[in-house]
């Protein structure tokens, strides 16, 4: 399985970054093995001092599909999640100025933990999803599926005429404003509405 995501897919967040608003998704890949799963914790690695969280709202591919057109995306997806994009900004950031890939920033082991995923069915509207992470227990970043520039059903559309989707690949959608550092000793949990649907211990 594959796991793409999306950069740059929230205002409020390429604004925080000084990026710039993309014209068309911006996705890059991580591989299976950054995959962190049932609340596990996180080992903070020593090639990074910048380690960023970034909660995302996660799609669980349900079939095969390539070039998937947008009205027809929504039959691609079965679940939906929460997930964190663990990012080593310093290495990033390094990358970004050199020009080079960010493969290794945000690609690492266990650099995208998840929760647990509820059926689509569970959301009448998926333009309209809130979630939040807490760290510590306050709250530092809220999102709504809303506030996307690429919609669910364009993301899917836009990877597929890429990259073929399988089932059982896995699509973070981007992150709104809030990322900051984590540390060892930090308590993520992150929430869909009110269900909290992911926890990871940094150790
Ligand atoms: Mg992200």
């Amino acid at each position: 399985m594959k796991i793409v995501c999306i950069g740059r897919n929230y205002v409020d967040h390429i604004k925080e970054l000084n990026n710039q608003v993309p014209s068309k998704p911006v996705f890059f890949l991580k591989p299976d093995t950054a995959l962190l799963i049932r609340n596990r914790p996180f080992y903070y690695p020593a090639f990074s001092s910048n380690i960023h969280y970034e909660a995302e709202l996660v799609l669980k591919v349900c079939k095969v599909g390539k070039k998937i057109q947008k009205r027809f995306a929504h039959t691609y997806y079965s679940e939906i999640g929460i997930g964190l994009d663990l990012t080593a900004r310093d290495l990033q950031d390094e990358a970004k100025q050199k020009g080079l890939p960010w493969a290794i920033a945000k690609g690492f082991d266990n650099s995208a933990p998840i929760g647990q995923f509820l059926p689509k069915e569970n959301f009448p509207d998926a333009g309209n999803i809130n979630f939040h992470l807490d760290k510590n227990g306050s709250t530092v970043q809220r999102g709504n599926s809303g506030l996307m520039l690429y919609p669910f059903d364009e993301i899917i559309s836009a990877i597929s005429e890429f990259m073929t989707l399988r089932t059982g690949d896995l699509i973070f959608t981007g992150t709104p404003a809030g990322v900051g550092p984590v540390k060892p000793g930090d308590k993520l949990e992150a929430y869909i509405e009110d269900k909290k649907l992911l926890s990871c211990l940094v150790k």
